[in-house]
Formats: C-alpha cells, structure tokens, sequence
C-alpha cells in the first residue's frame, strides 16, 4: 500500500470509530506477587500451574457457545496456561471494559509486567459484548 493508500484506510477506520484494542497478557517479569488477580472483574487471572475454569467469577453455566463461536463446558477445569508466573486468560480478560476506565492488572501491578497481547486484538465493542456474556445480569 503507498503512503496515500495508507492515510485513506487510516481515515475510514476513524470514520467507522473503531476502536482496536487488546487483551492483556502477563510477561515473564511477574514475581508472582499476587497483587493483580483479586483486581480482575472477570477471574481471568490465575496463580501459575494453577487449573481455569470458564465458570469461575461468572455466570456462564453448563455447555455454552463462546461469542468467538467455541463450545465449552463452563465448569471443566483447563489446563493452565503458565507453570511458573501468574497468567491472564485471553477468552476471559476484557481489559477491564463494562466494569473499570483501565486495566486493573496493570494498574496494581509492581512491575508493569501487564500488557498488551498484540497477538488478541479485538475491538471494544467484541470486548463489552464477551463481558455483558459472562455477566448478563450486571
Ligand atoms: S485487563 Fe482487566 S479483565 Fe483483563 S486480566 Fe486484567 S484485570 Fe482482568
Ligand atoms: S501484579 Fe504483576 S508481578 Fe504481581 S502477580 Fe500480577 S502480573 Fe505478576
């Protein structure tokens, strides 16, 4: 794409008002402090080695279709993601949207080890619909 081409995307996609942003993904600086998962308003985030389950700080119940399309069973316990460091899941991380301004990982971690996943991006409108889907009753 040559320079103009690139400038006239750039304008479509504002005149859309799409806003791209990202789940947050933990790096391998945590020190495992702690700090970050009792902050997460959808249980995302779990102590490292530690199982996840789809159910857990949810309403999502029995055999559910994700909104990426994925069947699941709520309470089936996943395999973690990380042995070592506390890790966010990507299915259930919102960055915050429909409860807080910013990411409350990031906000109270040491280390600022919480940051964008540049490999989830999803606009905020798929991120306030997967959290009005785990909690539709808020
Ligand atoms: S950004 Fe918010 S929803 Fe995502 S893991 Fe951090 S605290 Fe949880
Ligand atoms: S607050 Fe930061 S350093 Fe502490 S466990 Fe969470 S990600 Fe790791």
């Amino acid at each position: 794409m040559n320079c103009f081409g690139f400038i006239f995307a750039t304008a479509n996609l504002r005149n859309l008002k799409i806003k791209i942003v990202m789940a947050i993904i933990i790096t391998d600086e945590c020190i495992n402090c702690g700090a970050c998962e009792p902050e997460c308003p959808n249980t995302a985030i779990y102590e490292g080695a530690d199982d996840w389950r789809y159910n857990d700080g949810t309403s999502l119940d029995g055999t559910v279709v994700l909104p990426n399309g994925k069947e699941v069973d709520a309470a089936e316990a996943q395999e973690p993601i990380s042995d070592e460091i506390y890790y966010i899941v990507p299915d259930k991380c919102t960055e915050c949207q429909g409860f807080h301004e910013e990411p409350q990982c990031a906000a109270v971690c040491p280390v600022d080890c919480c940051v964008p996943d540049e490999d989830v991006v999803e606009t905020e409108d798929e991120l306030l619909g997967k959290q009005r889907f785990m909690h539709p009753e808020d």
